[in-house]
């Protein structure tokens, strides 16, 4: 299956993403991870992604769409993967549909994981990583309403988003998102 997690900085796309890519034995792509290995390098290029990581603002599109598909390329991804922040953009969205096209790999479903802002706030500040701090998390949230939440109708209007509520436990959430991927399962099957 190849399935998008979609959700604001805080929502706990990275947890939950990672237990699902787990649950279906499909490799986890976290941009967010890729990026941080990236920057911890210390090549030339790991240094101008560091200046945008630091900032809390996207990494240019053209760079991420080398990274991504460069990854998507490698063999474990042949049946399938999980990409965790990514696309970000409507331009990321677009470059994804013309590579799977190329590659005749269908995206299964996008899920959209919810959590109103200022529970996320509460979050990232708690969460201590390196770009959590008070203006990089307002920049990271204010990229994420003006160049993300576009992707949440771009993705409707395919019929492929499934919103999921962030705010219960952990657990809970986990849950709810195995029967909507179930679902899309039995969507797939009947495609194919
Ligand atoms: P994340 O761990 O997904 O919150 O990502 C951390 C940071 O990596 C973001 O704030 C961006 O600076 C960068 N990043 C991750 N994914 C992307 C992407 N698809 N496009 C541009 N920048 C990204």
């Amino acid at each position: 299956m190849r399935i998008v997690f979609l959700g604001p900085p805080g929502a706990g796309k990275g947890t939950q993403a990672a237990r699902l890519a787990q649950h279906l034995g499909i490799p986890h792509l976290s941009t967010g991870d890729l990026l941080r290995q990236a920057k911890g390098a210390g090549t030339p290029l790991g240094a101008q992604i560091a200046e945008y990581l630091d900032a809390g603002r996207l990494v240019p599109d053209a760079v991420i769409i080398q990274v991504v598909q460069e990854r998507l390329r490698q063999p474990d991804c042949a049946s399938g993967c999980l990409l965790d922040g990514y696309p970000r953009t409507v331009a990321q969205a677009e470059a994804l549909d013309r590579y799977l096209r190329s590659q005749k790999m269908p995206l299964d479903g996008v899920l959209h994981l919810d959590v109103p802002q200022p529970a996320l706030v509460d979050r990232l500040a708690a969460r201590g990583r390196d770009d959590d701090h008070p203006d990089t998390i307002l920049r990271r949230l204010h990229e994420y309403q003006a160049l993300t939440q576009p992707l949440l109708a771009y993705y409707s209007d395919r019929g492929l988003l499934y919103t999921i509520d962030g705010t219960p436990p952990a657990e809970q959430v986990s849950l709810n998102i195995r029967s909507i991927v179930d679902s899309m399962r039995s969507a797939h099957k009947r495609q194919c």
